[in-house]
């Protein structure tokens, strides 16, 4: 693998542009997060200089005149400081912590948020998905994305504050003057020398932060390597355990592959692997460097001050305050020096983050609310509508008219890839037309509102899936009502398995967050999906062959008794076995993404020369058994 990262670096203006952007996300997000970071940050840069000052004043005290009323008073308010700043430090740390907590999750959510707007189309997309995985692994991994905003501009406050309060603490040193008894030793007052030793400090830290930023950058750009480490290891770990692959396992010895990954020593953390060479080289080189650089600043801070405190410029207290003052500016320095690297190398994971939320949302959005009908009088008319999916060449759906009222029953049949599923898709919106319109009470269902719009469906989906919670939250799709949440799930069949539940409909399914949960079979499953949509009262219910493992007699079992379940509602089943539909009003064939016959089961299958036909025909031999 290529250390792809490394090509990404950005031109510093587009770093702080793209580190600004972030700021701003963060801000409208996640405000009180932000205050608190930017609380922590300037009270941690502050509050070492009281405990600095105060014992400074005491050390003073202890060297000169040792007066005990005076000594009392600052070994106090040396106490006194530190006990509150402790306090104090320690409930914004509690606060801070606390929220920072749950900001994993809340920009967790914000990718949530960003896929239910986009559009569907592109929430299919693999390069989409792709780079939606990229940005977790990122965030899993090294810790990178969007919010580091928050922390790199959090550094960059306290770098400041740390510099202004600790050339207020050092400015006396720049005043106080070697006595004429200091001898020789006046030189040290002198401009020049002052400039001297000055350059020397700075020197001396911006070495340090210049050898980190160039160690940080090389880090990052291995960043591929960390997400693909991660990768391997959430896919290998566990591989004995996991449901669908342990036969699997057992049978091919797959854990050798994962051995490979997890016990090789050239694997990518392991001794002969990337990381291991890049400490031992590199970086650790640079990281050595930069302890070097750090070491021989405090030197010459040490040796300064000393100098000038020996030769009488001010008392032994004094000492301890400079280079705890100059110290601090110096750290200060590095941090801001090391804030404008750390923006280059932390800009392309950002941008990662940001270009993903800045994904174009094209589907026309409208405003009108659907009319909430007593009578759930609704109609729907498919007008001349095709569809392409985006590269494809062929249409899927072609110039397809259809119309439908509430309360019937529609079942749409075909082969497997006429274009049923993707029929349901632009009923329910997922998908616009390329060509055409659908009109929901004869509005082009594009002005209604989406969100109001998708209440109007209930949909069990061919690969619906069911969340591991308990049967009352699945079913109400949160915590719902348990006496709507039961009538459900009995009017669906299910009455007889949840009479054996030991929870009834608090049980869990599967085990996975509950030792008393149980799983369900293939058909029980499907019930339960439907009882979620029938809970959702929506005035269509659609069924997408969500039957589609079981055997075309269950299938048709459950299909039958749906009817009866349905009540008013307008129902659409999707099927390509055409004995689980025959009892609907109204049936459309379709066939290569056109409906080719539409009428009801007798109708149809009088026509000899038809699709239906020749599709029963073929499929008789499963009805007759
Ligand atoms: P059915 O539900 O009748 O099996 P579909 O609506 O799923 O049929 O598929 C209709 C056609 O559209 C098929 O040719 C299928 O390959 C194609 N198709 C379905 N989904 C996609 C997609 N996401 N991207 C591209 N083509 C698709």
């Amino acid at each position: 693998m290529k250390r792809t990262d490394a090509k990404k670096q950005l031109s510093r203006r587009e770093a702080f542009r793209i580190l600004w952007a972030d700021f701003r996300l963060c801000l409208r997000e996640v405000p009180e997060i932000v205050l608190s970071k930017l609380a922590v940050c300037i009270f941690s840069a502050v509050s070492p200089y009281a405990g600095i000052w105060f014992s400074a004043r005491l050390v003073d005290e202890l060297a000169g005149d040792k007066d005990p009323q005076k000594l009392i008073l600052w070994a106090g308010l040396a106490l006194a400081s530190a006990a509150i700043i402790s306090l104090a430090s320690a409930l914004l740390d509690r606060k801070f912590y606390a929220q920072s907590a749950t900001s994993w999750r809340r920009f967790e959510r914000i990718y949530t948020d960003k896929f239910l707007r986009m559009d569907y189309v592109k929430c299919e997309d693999p390069a989409v998905r792709q780079h939606h995985s990229t940005i977790r692994r990122n965030m899993e991994g090294p810790g990178k994305g969007i919010g580091n905003a928050m922390d790199i501009l959090g550094g960059l406050v306290s770098a400041i504050v740390s510099i202004l309060a600790g050339i207020g603490m050092a400015l006396s040193f720049f005043q106080s003057r070697v006595p004429p008894s200091g001898g020789a030793l006046q030189v040290l007052d002198r401009p020049a020398m002052l400039i001297l030793a000055a350059g020397l400090i700075l020197l001396a830290s911006m070495l340090s932060p210049a050898l980190s930023n160039r160690s940080e950058q090389i880090q990052a750009s291995y960043a591929g390597y960390h997400r693909l480490a991660n990768s391997l290891f959430g896919h290998f770990s566990g591989l004995g355990a996991k449901d669908k692959i342990a036969a699997d396992v057992r049978i091919f010895r797959l854990e050798r592959i994962s051995d490979r990954f997890n016990f090789d020593k050239e694997g990518i953390f392991l001794s002969g692997g990337i990381y291991a060479k890049l400490f031992r080289g590199k970086v650790g080189l640079l990281a050595a460097s930069g302890a070097a650089a750090s070491q021989l600043f405090s030197g010459i801070v040490y040796l300064y001050v000393c100098l000038k405190a020996w030769a009488g410029a001010f008392g032994i207290g004094a000492v301890t305050q400079y280079v705890a003052s100059i110290s601090r500016v110096a750290s200060g320095v590095s941090e801001l020096l090391s804030f404008a690297g750390k923006v280059r190398s932390e800009a392309p994971f950002i941008k990662l983050g940001l270009d993903f939320l800045n994904i174009p949302e094209e589907m026309y959005q409208g405003t009108l609310s659907v009319e909430k009908r007593r009578d759930r009088e609704y109609e729907v008319e498919f007008r001349n509508v095709s569809f392409r999916y985006p590269g494809a060449e062929d249409f899927a759906l072609k110039n397809v008219s259809l119309r439908f009222r509430v309360g019937s029953r529609l079942a749409v049949v075909g082969e497997n890839g006429s274009g049923k599923t993707t029929f349901i898709k632009l009923l329910c919106r997922l998908y616009d037309p390329t060509e055409g319109e659908i009109l929901l009470n004869g509005i082009d269902i594009r002005k209604y509102d989406p969100e109001d719009y998708y209440r109007v469906f209930a949909v069990v989906f061919q690969d619906y899936s069911l969340p591991a919670f308990c049967l009352r939250q699945i079913v109400a799709a949160g915590e719902g009502d348990p006496a709507r949440v039961e009538e459900c799930l009995r009017k669906v069949g299910f009455g007889e398995k949840l009479d054996a539940l030991p929870d009834g409909i608090e049980t869990y399914i599967t085990k996975d967050y509950d030792k008393s949960g149980v799983d369900l079979s293939g058909g029980e499953a499907q019930k339960v999906a439907i009882a979620r949509a029938l809970y959702k009262d929506a005035p269509f219910i659609i069924l997408d062959e969500p039957t589609a493992s079981l055997d075309p007699v269950a299938e048709a079992e459950i299909y039958e008794h749906f009817a009866e379940i349905s009540g008013d509602r307008t129902a659409v089943y999707i099927s390509h076995r055409l004995s689980s539909c025959k009892f609907c009003d109204e049936i459309a064939v379709f066939d290569h993404g056109r409906v080719v016959q539409q009428g009801s089961h007798e109708a149809l299958l009088s026509d000899t020369e038809g699709k239906y036909h020749a599709l029963w025909n073929a499929q008789a031999q499963y009805y007759n058994q």
